[in-house]
């Protein structure tokens, strides 16, 4: 059965949601707009205004929602959750207000899989509750995405790891209680085995920020860059802080960041909606020449195209998800992979035309599109770049085919017209075909 419906009892949550988001979210966005603003748990001012927001979402049971029911959350499935993430997604708040921000989402997940129980009562607990926020330290400045390439180095020295090495680009470093490190184990093991996961402190000697490297929404003159280049220097941490075996690093960091991938496509659905709300507002309000914008056929087209790519994508986007609840662990990997690349695309090409529509006034900071615009860029190299999904997808997509049997393709016309001549020949013969 194919059913695109969705429950009246569900319906009025993300009813009172999208309410709740529009009227207490957005408006954060405003008043805290710092891309590390809702990740700073010293920040007093924003934590007097969260506190109670959260609080309020957590007596409506939708607290967490992306995690089950053993840990807190409402096991709604990944089908609600994406219906949920994109109203969440019209507000850069709205995941820390709802508990599903990342990668505290994605580190929670690794931990309550993966974690030993002291693990989790140390830093699970805290982190579900919104006490404290996390770090995923992966990528190193020479190896980008690509983990065969990682040399950050755990060596065994009694009961303890000693890590050394460089990580780029993990975000809010600066605000995390822990960061969760990626290291080599073995260097000479076979590729997915060298790697092992690591739980560290922010108050362990050797952990130095070099820097808070600023995208280029962030001031690098007020140190408001969010993304740490780190060396880990001679960094020791108790044996017990390995963070599942030695060498399953790799195994770790997949469960994590198919999870934070559809997340955030789910979330990318939720924010294209808003820009072409922003772009049907304007083109009916605008007059040129004598008439309004709407009345112009290429603005037409503008959101023709924003309205049909965006239901395509949120059908994939669902699907997805119901590949994720219905289907076999694994299943979902080409379908993630599949939103990944799509969502970079969406993304920049509503907002880009909502920008358009929006002229001079569109490009300004008085808008919050240059904002959406400029952080869309990341959505195509964060958790892996475009290219590197694509070519995923592909592969997969190739091991449903096998090459021609012979010289020419299968669908070529002569040997196939033949077949179907000879099958019926009396036919032929007797209408002379
Ligand atoms: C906003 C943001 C937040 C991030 N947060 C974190 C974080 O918290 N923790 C963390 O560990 N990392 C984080 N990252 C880093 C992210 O994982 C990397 O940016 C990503 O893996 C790509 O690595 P790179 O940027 O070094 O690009 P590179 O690996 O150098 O790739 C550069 C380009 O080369 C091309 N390319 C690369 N590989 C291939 C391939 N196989 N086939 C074809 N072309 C290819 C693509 O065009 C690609 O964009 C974040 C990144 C961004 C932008």
């Amino acid at each position: 059965m194919w059913d695109f419906s969705t429950d009246a009892d569900f319906q009025e949550k993300l009813d009172w949601m999208a309410t709740f988001v529009r009227e207490e979210c957005e408006p954060l966005d405003l008043l805290f707009g710092h891309a590390g603003d809702p990740y700073d748990v010293d920040n007093q001012a924003a934590r007097k205004i969260l506190k109670p927001l959260q609080e309020r979402v957590q007596e409506e049971g939708l607290w967490a929602c992306h995690l089950g029911p053993e840990l807190g959350g409402q096991g709604y499935g990944q089908v609600k959750l994406g219906l949920m993430n994109e109203i969440l997604g019209r507000s850069y708040w709205a995941p820390t207000v709802f508990g599903t921000a990342a990668p505290d989402t994605g580190n929670a997940e690794i931990l309550a899989m993966f974690g030993t129980q002291e693990q989790k009562d140390r830093y699970l607990q805290p982190l579900l509750d919104g006490d404290i926020v996390s770090c995923f330290s992966m990528t190193e400045p020479q190896a980008g995405s690509d983990p065969k390439e990682f040399t950050c180095r755990a060596t065994k020295d009694g009961d303890s790891w000693v890590i050394e090495g460089e990580k780029w680009f993990s975000s809010n470093a600066r605000y995390a209680e822990f960061l969760i490190v990626m290291a080599v184990t073995d260097p000479t093991a076979r590729a997915h085995q060298r790697l092992s996961m690591f739980i560290v402190p922010k108050e362990t000697p050797g952990l130095k920020i070099v820097r808070n490297v600023a995208t280029m929404l962030e001031r690098p003159e007020l140190d408001e860059g969010t993304h740490a280049y780190i060396h880990y220097d001679q960094v020791r941490v108790p044996a017990d802080h390995m963070l599942g075996g030695v060498g399953e690093g790799f195994t770790v960091a997949q469960a994590r960041l198919g999870g934070g991938r559809v997340h955030h496509a789910m979330r990318t659905v939720g924010k294209c909606q808003r820009a072409l709300d922003m772009m049907c507002e304007r083109a009916l309000s605008r007059r040129t020449q004598g008439e309004l914008l709407a009345d112009k056929q290429a603005v037409l087209h503008y959101i023709a195209d924003s309205r049909i790519e965006l239901e395509q994508f949120r059908l994939l986007v669902l699907k997805t998800a119901w590949v994720i609840d219905n289907q076999p662990h694994g299943t979902a990997r080409e379908y993630i992979a599949m939103c990944k690349v799509q969502m970079a695309k969406i993304y920049h090409d509503i907002i880009q035309r909502a920008i358009q529509v929006h002229g001079s006034l569109g490009t300004t900071t008085e808008l919050p599109l240059y904002d959406w615009w400029a952080g869309g860029l990341s959505l195509a190299l964060a958790d892996g770049p475009t290219e590197v999904h694509k070519n995923g997808v592909g592969k997969q997509t190739l091991k449903g085919y096998t090459a021609a049997p012979g010289l020419f393709p299968t669908e070529h016309i002569p040997p196939r017209l033949e077949a179907v001549r000879a099958k019926y020949a009396d036919v032929v013969e007797e209408f002379a075909l």
